[in-house]
């Protein structure tokens, strides 16, 4: 097996193949991908558990003001930028796409808000679709760790893991690197022996 696979599979005996911000559909992902930026997908769960009762489809956040969506994403860092990004994602995707959340990466990424990564998270959680590989800190974090890629620009990172992941695991390769960098393999003082990677990384002395 090689280390991608081994990554992989001590990974997935783990961690689940999901992201822990919770949606029941496409906008919902979308909308919470956007509320997370710069805040802990703790925090947004609390306020999502509330807003997607009130928010249920891109009309219902055109039709209010902008200052009431504010108030009720308020518990969220950057809530003033964050409801400007949803109205205007919801706008455009009523516009232009018949108001369904689109499922390619070029359409994802034309919504205000939503980068490479958001598009890439989006396509997986919500659509099941592989296009890339979403990094994010914790996942350029940990590659780099495990010496997956030397390089620390997200598009440059993302080049070096499709290279070496399959394609149908990009998707998973992700969203394990994410709760590995979450939970062990944090920023300050990694938990190298509670690792699953230990034996296989060159940066477990560190
Ligand atoms: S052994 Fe340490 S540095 Fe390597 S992936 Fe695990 S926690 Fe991170």
């Amino acid at each position: 097996m090689d280390k991608v696979q081994r990554i992989i599979s001590s990974l997935e005996k783990m961690f689940p193949d999901r992201i822990e911000l919770e949606f029941s559909n496409p906008l919902e992902l979308l909308v919470a991908v956007i509320l997370s930026a710069q805040s802990t997908d703790k925090k947004v769960n609390e306020l999502t558990k509330t807003l997607f009762q009130k928010y249920k489809s891109c009309e219902d956040y055109l039709k209010v003001p902008l200052e009431e969506l504010e108030k009720d994403i308020s518990s969220v860092n950057y809530y003033r930028n964050k409801a400007k990004f949803i109205k205007s994602a919801c706008q455009k995707i009523v516009e232009e796409f018949g108001g369904v959340v689109p499922d390619r990466m070029e359409e994802l990424t034309s919504l205000p808000g939503i980068g490479r990564k958001s598009a890439n998270l989006i396509l997986y959680n919500a659509f099941g679709k592989q296009e890339g590989i979403a990094v994010d800190t914790h996942v350029a974090r940990v590659s780099q760790r495990l010496g997956l890629t030397q390089e620390t620009k997200p598009e440059k990172i993302e080049q070096d893991l499709m290279e070496q992941v399959p394609k149908e695991l990009w998707g998973k390769f992700s969203n394990l690197l994410i709760l590995l960098g979450r939970y062990i393999c944090t920023a300050q003082k990694p938990k190298h022996h509670q690792c699953p990677l230990y034996e296989l990384c060159p940066s477990k002395e560190l």
